[in-house]
Order: C-alpha cells, then structure tokens, then sequence
C-alpha cells in the first residue's frame, strides 16, 4: 500500500485510503500531494473509517467523492480541449501547463482512455474538418490549410496525402 502512495499509483484508487498523521488529512493513492514518510501513515479501506479516525479528506484528491476518476476526468478535459482548439497546438501546451501534467503523462493518459495518442486524435479532426471544407465551401485550399492548423500548403498537402491517398485538390474534384 505505501508503494502505491509512493508511486501516486491510481490503480489503487477507490481500494484504500492513506491518512497522514502529521496533516491530519486523508488522500487517494495518487494524489499528488507531498509523499509522507511511512511512519506518519495510515491506511484505511473507505473513506468513512478515515473520518472516523479524524482524518479530514484532502481537497486536492478529493478523497470524500464516492465517485472519483481523476484519469478519466483529465483525459475528458485533455479530449475536450483537442475538439474545440485542435487547430492551435500552443495551447494544447498550455493546457497541458495548467493541468500540471507532462506530455508524455497527458499522451499516457488520452490512450488509455480513447485508445489513441492527442496527436492521431488531433489530426482525425483536423482531416476531418479539411475534408469538409474541400467538399462543401469553395474556400481555397491555402485558406483551408490554414484553418486546420497548417502553416504551409505543402505540409497540409502530404499530411492529406498521406492519410486519403489523393491530393486536396483531387479530393474536391471527386466530392464536391
Ligand atoms: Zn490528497
């Protein structure tokens, strides 16, 4: 069990609660918060035998939540930002900032829970989007590059290519 504290390992979580003694406060597996020495912990099966001993819930793990998915809500949160700002990848750094998670963590973290890294998500979307564009509006594909998030029209051109095997130009002609 310290290990799993020790390693904020989150598959422990919802299994057992950790109360530190010098805090006075009772945390998840994987809070984040400061790692106790073994001597002041505590391990308790539920949250209500923690209370009971006179821990209080932590706020930053918020170990008094019956339902808790911490991983789940990050990778919601992480998902929701791709669909709405897919196009500006500096602020998926900066979600990322925010959040307090490193890259390779979030990357970790978005693949377990959808099966693919942000990056393959990001681009089913932004080809998505081109595909739309390129089929449904007369916006020039420079234009159209631009707004899925590509600086040049060569890197949108083998980004398009790569994935439908025909040019965004040949794409248009065969759907418009
Ligand atoms: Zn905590």
């Amino acid at each position: 069990m310290y290990e799993a504290v020790i390693n904020n390992d989150a598959n422990y979580d919802g299994l057992f609660f950790y109360g530190v003694l010098s805090t006075g406060i009772f945390c998840r597996p994987s809070c984040q918060s400061k790692k106790p020495l073994s001597d002041n912990v505590r391990f308790f099966l539920n949250a209500g035998e923690a209370i009971e001993a006179g821990f209080r819930p932590c706020k930053r793990c918020r170990s008094d939540l019956l339902t808790y998915h911490p991983m789940k809500d990050i990778a919601e949160t992480l998902k929701h930002h791709l669909d709405e700002l897919y196009e500006r990848q500096v602020l998926w750094s900066e979600e990322l900032r925010k959040i307090g998670l490193s890259e390779r963590r979030a990357v970790e973290i978005f693949k377990e829970a959808y099966g693919m890294t942000p990056k393959a998500y990001m681009d089913s979307l932004r080809l998505n989007e081109a595909k739309r564009l390129l089929a449904q509006t007369d916006t020039k594909i420079i234009d159209i590059a631009a707004s899925v998030g590509f600086g040049g029209l060569s890197t949108f051109n083998r980004f398009f290519k790569e994935r439908t095997g025909c040019s965004p130009n040949m794409y248009r002609k065969k759907h418009k």
